[in-house]
């Protein structure tokens, strides 16, 4: 039997000025938002008269985002809370957090708690529902090497599900709710909790050369997850424009992977062109590299602009549109694709 639920105890919010809820800072309007701040709101909406029918958009802290019109959809803002340690195994640690759980948030808590393992993964901007969409990853460490379970509730059913890692199809930036076809997700369901496992025995990951350097600065060679936390933290906040001061959605571009007869022939146009061999032995480009050597650094279309201190960050200037950037971000896609033969993707989710 179903529980009951009642539509009417959700709160329809009508023309709300997105430009707060998006860190490129770009104006758009919601014709209708509507908060979830339980999983159960999910279900209301789903069988309300009039929004039940109408498609969705799932907002969790929009720095993912380039918002180049108004929402037509209904908006879901997620604002489900609460960390909580679920489970210790002995294996690992197993920590729930709700979708609209700001994700650094959840990162401190669990270095405060001893449980270490998303330690690499501080300072990523936005909520915990959104970090499994596109796989979130920095210095070393991806999502899908944490993540236990993910619940969804089905946005047409309005049913929940408990699913676990295996089934979410992973992948570099990508992941099944990114997907219409074969089976993704992608508009059909909705993330309102997420289990992470901290792995114990815990074993720092340390195979990226800023955190070399920080080893090496301070002749720390075996650092505690607090360590590289602070680490992170402080490595970030110098390389990365800070959303609150400049508008932007970090690293515009994907990084290309290509194989290895495709990397030579990029060399051969180039032979200074960054590039990382994979463990299953693809090589991936460094993206930022080839807009710089493409002379984007500082250039501007209207309010939108490449980022003067790393070429892969595009940002707001002040009063920029969305229309802006995608035009700046083409006129990217062109020349790097002039000079070097490949088709650079974008990274956040265009609207
Ligand atoms: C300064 C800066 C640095 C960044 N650094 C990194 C980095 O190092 N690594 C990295 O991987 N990313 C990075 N990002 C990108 C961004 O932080 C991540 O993609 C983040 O997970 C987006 O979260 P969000 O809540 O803001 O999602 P939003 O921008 O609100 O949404 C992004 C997408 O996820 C969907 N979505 C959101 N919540 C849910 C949910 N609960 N259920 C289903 N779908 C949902 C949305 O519909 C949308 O399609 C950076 C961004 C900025 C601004």
């Amino acid at each position: 039997m179903q529980d009951q639920v009642s539509s009417s105890q959700i709160n329809i919010e009508a023309e709300v000025n997105l430009r707060p809820y998006n860190t490129f800072g770009l104006p758009a309007t919601a014709h209708r938002l509507v908060r979830i701040r339980e999983p159960l709101d999910v279900r209301r909406v789903v069988d309300h008269p009039d929004l039940g029918r109408a498609p969705k958009f799932v907002l969790g802290g929009g720095s993912n985002l380039v918002l180049t019109k108004d929402i037509e959809a209904v908006v879901l803002k997620m604002e489900i809370g609460g960390i909580r340690l679920l489970e210790e195994r002995e294996d690992a640690f197993i920590v729930e957090a709700g979708a609209g759980v700001v994700w650094h948030d959840l990162v401190q808590w669990t270095v405060e708690q001893g449980y270490a393992g998303l330690e690499n993964l501080a300072l990523i901007p936005g909520t915990v529902g959104a970090a499994p969409v596109q796989n979130i990853g920095a210095y070393g460490i991806e999502l899908k090497d944490r993540l236990e379970s993910v619940e969804v509730v089905d946005l047409v059913t309005g049913r929940s599900a408990l699913l676990p890692a295996s089934v979410l199809r992973f992948g570099y930036r990508d992941s099944v709710f990114k997907h219409r076809d074969f089976g993704g997700l992608a508009d059909k369901s909705v993330i309102t909790r997420v289990r992470f496992h901290c792995p114990k025995p815990w074993v720092p990951v340390l195979g990226y050369l800023d955190l070399e350097r920080k080893m090496n600065e301070t002749g720390i060679s075996t650092p505690s997850a607090r360590q590289i936390f602070d680490w992170v933290v402080a490595i970030r906040r110098a390389k990365l424009p800070d959303p609150a001061v400049i508008g932007n959605a970090g690293s515009f571009f994907k990084n290309p992977v290509v194989t290895e007869e495709q990397c030579r022939d990029i060399i051969g146009r180039d032979p200074h062109i960054v590039h990382y061999p994979m463990p299953d032995g693809t090589i991936k480009l460094a993206a930022g590299w080839m807009i710089d050597a493409c002379g984007w650094k500082g250039k501007t279309v209207g309010g939108a602009a490449v980022y003067e201190k790393q070429a892969l960050v595009l940002v707001n200037k002040g009063e920029a549109r969305g229309a802006e950037v995608v035009t700046l971000a083409r006129a990217i896609q062109e020349s790097v694709y002039g000079r070097f033969g490949i088709r650079l993707e974008p990274e956040p989710v265009v609207l």
